[in-house]
């Protein structure tokens, strides 16, 4: 397995391995590899000739008081399990070779960044989609891969790639939990063991959610509304939104359609997690 860190020596890499009709896989990450990380790496194996993975702690997507500082940095074991996935090449670039001094340049969407997520984490969404430009431009995928578990990060993806004709394919994954039913998170290591008992909630909210959904006599408002009263008043849990929208725009929904896409962020202890779930409506 190659490991590189200047853009130049990745540029060329890929270069040598695209001939022939090779599909170049990438699974761009922030590193603190868990089981979530290792299925996109194994869906990109299953799919992919040359096989690449980015592990960037992407400051540009950090705002002012948020977690950049501390942010669990584990590169050892990250390329171990790199390896362990056969993955070809892994990109660790520094800093300053993602952003030279003087770069002024951002990518940036208009409506899609502004919600949920980009409501409570201004410019987060700007600092993820020049970070992926980025790495589409030094790397040329053929496929790129997302998980779920950051639904409207690929949501906005998706987006960039079709609006700015990008000829890469993405690929989303499913979300990967543990045993009690939390999504993987390299931030999860943070939580306290009360914290991680509290965590819980978002799951049993959304297994709720997706219960109602099947039952089928609620509306999607009156869903997210179950969702928040079982999150209120959990120990240690505050809540910043749970809501049931649009798969596509994330707009609230006027009828009742036949998939939606219920959401939650919630700050447990200090760290703050998100997750989601998939409603099917008839
Ligand atoms: P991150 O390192 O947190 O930026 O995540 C890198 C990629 O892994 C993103 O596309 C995430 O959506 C994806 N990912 C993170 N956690 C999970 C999970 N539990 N299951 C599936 N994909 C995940």
């Amino acid at each position: 397995m190659q490991v590189e860190a200047l853009p130049s020596s990745v540029r060329s890499a890929v270069q040598s391995h695209r001939y022939g009709g090779r599909r170049i896989g990438l699974v761009p990450t922030m590193g603190a590899l868990h089981v979530g990380h290792v299925s996109l790496m194994d869906a990109a194996r299953r799919e992919c000739d040359f096989v690449i993975v980015s592990i960037f702690v992407n400051p540009l997507q950090f705002g002012p008081n948020e977690d950049f500082e501390c942010y669990p940095r584990t590169l050892e074991r990250d390329l171990q399990k790199c390896e362990n996935a056969g993955v070809d090449l892994v990109f660790t670039p520094a800093t300053s070779q993602m952003y030279g001094s003087g770069a002024e340049s951002i990518v940036s969407l208009t409506s899609l960044t502004r919600k949920l997520e980009g409501r409570h984490r201004p410019d987060h969404f700007d600092g993820v989609t020049t970070v992926v430009a980025k790495l589409f431009n030094i790397t040329v995928p053929d496929k790129a891969y997302f998980g779920q578990k950051d639904y409207q990060q690929q949501l906005i993806i998706r987006r960039m790639v079709s609006d700015l004709d990008w000829g890469v394919e993405i690929v989303t994954c499913p979300i990967v939990r543990e045993d009690d039913g939390l999504a993987m998170s390299s931030r999860n290591r943070h939580l306290s063991p009360a914290d991680r008992a509290s965590s819980q909630i978002l799951f049993r909210a959304l297994s709720l959610a997706q219960n109602l959904t099947q039952a089928g006599s609620e509306s999607p408002d009156a869903i997210a509304d179950r969702m928040q009263q079982l999150m209120a008043g959990v120990q240690g849990v505050e809540p910043d939104y749970a809501v049931v929208v649009d798969c596509d725009t994330l707009e609230p929904l006027v009828e009742q359609p036949e998939r939606a896409v219920a959401l939650i962020a919630a700050r447990v202890g200090k760290t703050r997690l998100i997750d989601n779930q998939i409603l099917r409506f008839r």
